[in-house]
């Protein structure tokens, strides 16, 4: 299949400014030289924990955020560094899901109301023909239709993401980047939502890249995952190669984490000791050195490359 999206060495580097003087005294290296691809059709998963730059390497994929360095090619464009009316174009195929959808939905604005703005952004439809496709959205999200009169604090977590996909949709996109789209909702309606996902992306021919804090929720929803950690892609493998055999210690650490149902599978959880270190002042070697408990000499000296070491798997470390 071909590739939707290729990231080449993308590095978004934000300044921190200091002092009196409000200087610029470093850079925190959010994303630093990821690169990785998504195929039309798939899921990618990607994770790591809170600051680890999944969600920067989303929004800088968007064009939310200005690339430091580095390529972004999006259905064989290269995106970069479009602009203005470019850029607007290709807006209408790259959309994205929000974390929070308390925060995320103008309350002042009915959500009918909400749903149809890009739609009457980018075409110049009929306002019947506007509002029909505004109904037939709530209905693929499974929202009533009377939603479309309601505001969205008459909406539970669960029922307000579903607008936010509804407005995500309304373009009809190419790829949806969903950034942690259920963390903030109940446990008792996160599947519901992730099927919910799952269902778009079949019928409207979807490609997904999808951002979670743990290992647990990728699962379900992914084709291949990757783990970002400071910054770093320091695996990405297909998802079943990456959970029968993980080969890079902080990816063994996180899946030891995700509880088991079974008993009898039951493995020994790796504890990690320490923070994650400032991404304003990151280790020397690997960026996992200071937390591994695999290090050798050579860690804290030269940063292990990301190379394949199976088919279709991919990891940064010196054991391999
Ligand atoms: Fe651990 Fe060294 Fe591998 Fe980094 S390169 S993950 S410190 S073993
Ligand atoms: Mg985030």
């Amino acid at each position: 299949k071909e590739n939707l999206l290729e990231i080449r060495n993308l590095k978004t580097y934000y300044p921190v400014k200091g002092g009196f003087f409000k200087r610029t005294v470093g850079n925190v290296k959010a994303v630093d030289d990821v690169s990785f691809e998504i195929k039309k059709g798939e899921t990618l998963g990607l994770v790591g924990e809170s600051g680890c730059g999944k969600s920067t390497a989303g929004r800088t994929i968007l064009r939310l955020l200005k690339p430091t360095d580095g390529k972004i090619i999006f259905d064989g464009k290269d995106i970069t560094n479009v602009s203005g009316k470019t850029l607007r174009e290709i807006r209408k195929d790259l959309q994205m899901v929000f974390q929070d959808p308390y925060a995320s939905l103008n309350p002042m604005q009915m959500v009918g109301d909400i749903i149809a703005e890009p739609i009457y952004n980018y075409t110049n439809k009929p306002k019947e023909e506007l509002k029909k496709e505004v109904m037939d959205l709530l209905e693929k999200v499974g929202l009533p239709e009377d939603a479309y009169y309601k505001y969205a604090h008459e909406f539970s977590g669960g029922q307000r993401q579903r607008v936010g996909i509804a407005r995500a949709l309304a373009l009809r996109p190419k790829l949806i980047i969903a950034d942690e789209p259920v963390s903030a909702l109940d446990v008792s309606v996160q599947s519901q939502v992730l099927n919910l996902l799952k269902d778009l992306q079949e019928e409207f021919d979807l490609t997904f890249l999808f951002i979670a804090h743990d290992l647990s929720v990728v699962k379900h929803m992914s084709d291949r995952i990757g783990v970002m950690y400071l910054g770093n892609m320091v695996e990405i493998a297909d998802k079943d190669s990456l959970y029968a055999e993980p080969l890079h210690p902080y990816t063994q650490a996180l899946i030891s984490a995700i509880p088991s149902p079974d008993p009898r599978n039951k493995k020994e959880r790796i504890i990690l000791t320490g923070d994650v270190p400032s991404p304003l002042n990151p280790p020397s070697g690997c960026p996992f050195h200071p937390r591994c408990p695999m290090a050798m000499e050579q860690c804290s000296v030269t940063k292990p490359e990301l190379k394949e070491v199976k088919p279709s798997h991919r990891v940064a470390c010196h054991l391999y």
